[in-house]
């Protein structure tokens, strides 16, 4: 803040000729208000930086002569508020007069409307030059005006930004049929526009491009549009992180790559667990920061720190939609082993199954005798880095929180083992028959074994992604096998594997059963809290009380301040309600998952004919 120096009795204005304005105090000292910056600039004493000689010269050439603002007509709409001292002794009185209106925020016209620009960009000159007079603005009060301005400005970029991206698809929409090759075209689409709609549209859209040059113009808009939009889009992705329909890779994008991190951070903020669990938070960063190079040491196309931030959010918003968040059937204990065994769940993974190993006979193979062998690396080696303190995100535990936490975690990690899949599902199924609560852990282990499989189970465009890249993977690890003289695995070889088959195979047998078993298992547990909470008389259920089980903080990214763009928060804010209403809390458990499985299903059918087809052609050819 600025502060007057000396007895303050006479105040100048001056507009230089490129309408910047002056205040002039008797002492000499200048002031630049007429934009954000607001430099105190000292007339007599020279400042040693390049850009303040800069300024000082401007003064020095303009300074003295500038002719005083009271005598020149400023037609800018932004020197309003110099407009009104002009005609004042006392210009703090009207400052303060501007500053007691900043309090009232109703009645303002739309963020998004013509109205808010001049509104907002008012409210920041009376910002300003209350900051330059030293008159205090209650911090409320400057908060809400940044924010509605921030939201004014973020109508106006967005706005923009649609107007930029009907121009690219104007500049697309004429590229020349036969002018460039199609592989070339759709390079240019992929690279210079933000849509791909060109590229699925071409064969019954005749496109042409104006120019190449108009092409590279359009991309290095988009390149800047991305970066300033990044940190809103980041926001308003995250407003989806509690919905089944999530799209990670798109998080991905507009985290440059690093979805872990910030899916991690996230969900861990958005229950204030570092603070309530004292979770030192340059760990937590330095930790997921760890892990995102550990999902990247051999550039899996399936099993990489997309994968796992997939397996995160998919676990959360399983729980989350279960309704047992709100029941607080987990500790924060429980959810942060729960957070953190999705995340390390495939850390380090080598991009090879376990058969590999084994049949290499590689070290982790030797190391675990075979058995769950990258499961037991993913947890060892996430563990190894805990004794590291830099990485070490459970130093305040007590030495029980962290045994729990360990027990939770490895048995949530190892069960991921898909060799396991089968025992896991029909020891399940035999606990649902019973009556007895399931104990925490393997009800976990199976929602994390079912997220970690839960792919053909999202939207088609999403499943499709996961599809291709695991099949890579499977490529990948064939031609290893093949160099290493080792038989080839079943769908490893990548001539000869169909691959629309093999999904329908995962779902039936596989994805299916496992989510069926998972729903029911949650709507047992949901069961039994409604049962236990409606045996007792309403105001006492003493054992789940706020304080130690987790509900969503104020924490999240979301921008809080915000009520307007926060209407999805509102689902994050849930409270537990639970306790005065015993009876009219659902039982059921809603399974998004079950029409995706069906469609996919279908659609794979579709594929799984047209590769035959395919393959019959191919026969026919061959033949003589
Ligand atoms: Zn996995």
């Amino acid at each position: 803040m600025l502060q007057f120096g000396g007895d303050v009795t006479e105040v100048k204005f001056y507009q230089n000729n490129r309408g910047r304005i002056f205040v002039k105090l008797n002492d000499g000292t200048m002031f630049d208000v007429s934009g954000a910056t607001g430099t105190k600039r000292h007339h007599h004493h020279r400042h040693s930086s390049k850009t303040n000689k800069a300024a000082v010269a401007t003064l020095n050439n303009e300074g003295e002569n500038l002719p005083p603002i009271f005598s020149s007509k400023s037609k800018s709409a932004s020197n309003s508020v110099l407009t009104k001292l002009r005609s004042t002794n006392s210009s703090n009185d009207i400052i303060e007069r501007d500053v007691t209106s900043l309090t009232r925020m109703s009645n303002l016209p739309a963020p998004d409307s013509f109205d808010a620009l001049q509104i907002s960009s008012d409210r920041l000159r009376t910002i300003i030059a209350a900051l330059h007079c030293n008159i205090l603005i209650r911090k409320d009060d400057l908060v809400r005006n940044l924010d509605y301005a921030a939201n004014v400005l973020e109508a106006v970029h967005q706005d923009e930004t649609k107007r930029l991206m009907e121009e690219d698809d104007g500049a697309l929409s004429e590229i020349e049929p036969d002018s460039v090759p199609n592989e070339v075209r759709d390079w240019l689409a992929m690279t210079f526009t933000r849509s791909m709609s060109t590229i699925k549209n071409r064969p019954s859209e005749k496109k042409k491009f104006k120019s190449v040059a108009q092409a590279i113009r359009a991309g290095i808009m988009v390149d800047s549009c991305a970066r300033y939009l990044r940190r809103l889009s980041i926001d308003i992705k995250f407003k989806t992180i509690n919905e089944w329909t999530f799209d990670v890779f798109s998080v991905n994008e507009f985290t440059n790559g690093q979805c872990l991190r910030y899916v991690g951070f996230e969900l861990m903020q958005r229950y204030n667990l570092p603070n309530k669990l004292r979770i030192p938070v340059t760990a937590l960063q330095n930790f997921l920061e760890q892990m995102e190079m550990g999902y990247s040491k051999y550039r899996n196309p399936y099993h990489n720190l997309i994968h796992a931030a997939d397996v995160l959010q998919t676990i959360y918003q399983i729980i989350y939609n279960s309704g047992l968040m709100v029941e607080n059937w987990l500790t924060d204990h429980e959810l942060f082993a729960t957070f953190i065994a999705a995340i390390i769940h495939d850390f380090e993974h080598t991009g090879t199954s376990n058969n590999f190993h084994i049949q290499s006979r590689s070290d982790v193979a030797l190391t675990y005798n075979d058995r769950a062998v990258l499961e037991n690396h993913h947890v060892s080696a996430a563990f190894r880095l805990l004794r590291i303190d830099d990485y070490n995100i459970v130093s305040e535990f007590t030495s029980d929180e962290y045994k729990n936490f360990r027990h939770l975690v490895i048995e949530m990690v190892l069960a991921t083992d898909m060799s396991s899949h089968f025992t896991q599902l029909k020891t399940m199924r035999s606990l649902l028959s019973m009556p007895e609560n399931i104990e925490k852990s393997k009800a976990l282990a199976l929602i994390l074994h079912c997220a970690d499989i839960s792919h053909p189970g999202k939207p088609w465009p999403i499943h499709q992604i996961w599809t291709e890249s695991l099949m890579e993977e499977f490529f990948t690890q064939g031609a290893k096998e093949k160099e290493l003289g080792l038989p080839c695995s079943p769908l490893c070889d990548r001539e000869n594997t169909l691959v629309a088959e093999s999904q329908i195979g995962f779902i039936q047998y596989i994805v299916e059963p496992s989510f069926i078993v998972m729903g029911d298992m949650l709507e047992k547990i949901l069961k039994s809290f409604v049962v236990s909470d409606s045996e007792l008389p309403s105001p006492s259920i003493p054992g789940r009380s706020n304080a130690t089980s987790p509900t969503p903080s104020g924490a999240s990214s979301g921008g809080d301040s915000n009520a307007q763009n926060d209407e999805q928060n509102g689902q994050d804010r849930q409270l537990p309600s639970s306790m005065t209403t015993p009876l009219a809390r659902p039982t059921v458990v809603r399974r998004p998952w079950s029409d995706y499985l069906k469609s996919n299903r279908e659609r794979w059918l579709k594929e799984a004919e047209e590769e035959r087809r395919r393959k019959e052609l191919k026969v026919i050819e061959e033949e003589p």
